[in-house]
């Protein structure tokens, strides 16, 4: 039975695979105008949005609580940063499309192997030539995103007052990123590309395997090792907010391990809160401007949210649907893996498709570039799946009797971040993975539940992935 089912998923792989390297196919043409029909979408949602910067009034379920001055604050931050989004977004599309243009794969690909010959090593040999590739490349088109990280923290978040950082920080933490990303990216890389070579035809199962481990490995590895490179986390002080959280934790059964303070202001003014960690000991970390920009209580109503995610096996579900995205994603791969029209149209030698040792680091990276305009649309369902576990999460700390609480802080976060009253409705969709503010205060509003959560026993455990409010 199982055999047979593989044997016709083989054979629709096989065929679809005949079907789609065709020479009469030009990928890189299309890959070129599918990139712009999605930037032009970008670009058309960006602008639906700057109108909302233009209204002279907050939306009434903000009324009450914003002041002329915030309101106009945040208006003009929004618009400054949506302004900013648009020409970045301009600019990035120009640029994926010059080194589509110019070449620049298969130019950068002969390029590596030179250098690799002039150091006495084999171009050959695939793998450290992939790495090599994939280093120039990944630096030919991320250093000119540099000015423009340097523009935000500097001129726009500066204007604004969020920006906290220095030009010394912003130089050591540009500079640790890369090295993370080479310590960490190139022997997933090496390894990925290792199992397919090894396991031929049926890789998919054994990538799945490999990349969970990787992910799971990281929920260590990154509070651990990572953050504490860029933040310092200081276990939360003896007081009434400890207590608090605590006494929070112990009702729900939430293996609280530490409760830590992260020095977010070291950087920006932006505040927030988050939970990680395995399933049988988790931490809380609180941002410093959070804890002095709201109450006690708040901050708890916060948390309460928070574990609610937890309670309701959020992140698990979001980690399950990411593992699915994934194996749908290898699949398709499955079918563009030896395709030679692929190959050619980017000006690489088509024999690399098919003749051992295969490159098959340029069939991924073609492939992602084929599969890209493919995200916007993951990306819509996304969000719209967190939004829901975002009012699940509100509707949670309600039923923990904290609904005034989380309400007034909403706010207080809302007007610390200044973010945007208004919001298009088709932007909010595309953008937002927390609905907005005037959303979330009407659902909060709204709820007539039952007061009290009653706790019948200790909720499911479960394995989760940072995140946020
Ligand atoms: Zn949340």
């Amino acid at each position: 039975m199982t055999n047979s089912i593989i044997a016709s998923v083989d054979g629709v792989i096989t065929y679809l695979a005949k079907l789609v390297d065709n020479p009469n196919i030009n990928y890189k043409e299309l890959v070129v105008l599918s990139t712009w029909v999605q930037t032009a979408f970008e670009v058309y949602i960006l602008r639906r949005q700057l109108p909302c910067y233009e209204r002279p009034l907050p939306p009434p379920a903000l009324k009450q609580h914003v002041t002329k001055e915030t309101f106009s604050k945040a208006q003009i931050y929004s618009k400054d940063k949506t302004r900013f989004a648009l020409i970045k977004l301009v600019f990035d599309q120009l640029l994926g499309w010059g080194l589509i243009k110019l070449g620049a794969y298969s130019g950068l690909w002969n390029f590596s192997g030179k250098l690799l010959s002039n150091v006495g090593i084999s171009p050959n040999r695939v793998i450290t030539h992939s790495l090599t590739w994939m280093t120039i490349l990944t630096l030919t088109s991320s250093l000119p995103g540099l000015p423009w990280s340097y523009y935000q923290t500097f001129v726009l978040e500066q204007k604004h007052g969020f920006n906290k950082s220095t030009v010394k920080l912003w130089i050591t933490d540009t500079l640790k990123s890369y090295a993370l990303g080479a310590v960490i990216g190139l022997p997933v890389l090496a390894g990925f590309l290792k199992i397919i070579g090894w396991a031929g035809k049926s890789f998919v199962p054994w990538l799945m395997v490999f990349l969970l481990g990787i992910q799971l490995s990281l929920q260590i590895v990154y509070p651990t090792f990572i953050q504490p490179l860029f933040n310092k986390l200081e276990p939360l002080p003896q007081g009434e907010l400890r207590t608090k959280v605590e006494e929070l934790a112990g009702q729900l059964g939430f293996p609280l391990k530490h409760l830590y303070v992260i020095d977010g202001s070291k950087r920006s003014s932006h505040s927030n809160a988050y939970f990680y960690g395995l399933p049988w000991s988790k931490h809380i970390v609180i941002y410093d401007t959070l804890i002095k920009d709201s109450s006690v209580d708040e901050v708890v109503a916060v948390l309460g949210h928070e574990l609610g995610h937890w309670h309701m096996a959020h992140p698990t579900k979001l980690l399950l649907v990411t593992q699915l995205h994934l194996l749908l994603t290898l699949t398709i791969f499955s079918i563009f893996i030896n395709n030679k029209s692929l190959y050619s149209s980017f000006g690489f030698d088509p024999s690399l498709a098919v003749t051992a040792p295969q490159p098959i680091c340029i069939g991924f990276m073609l492939f992602q570039l084929v599969l890209e305009p493919t995200d916007a649309f993951v990306k819509f369902l996304l969000n719209a799946e967190t939004r829901r576990m975002e009012y699940q999460a509100d509707e949670f700390a309600a039923q923990l009797d904290k609904k005034e609480d989380l309400a007034s802080a909403l706010i207080k976060l809302h007007i610390t971040n200044l973010s945007s009253p208004h919001n298009d409705w088709l932007y909010s969709m595309y953008h937002h993975s927390h609905p907005t503010l005037p959303e979330r205060l009407n659902a909060l509003e709204n709820y007539k539940g039952e007061k009290t959560l009653k706790l019948n026993g200790k909720p499911e455990p479960e394995r989760q992935t940072k995140k946020d409010l």
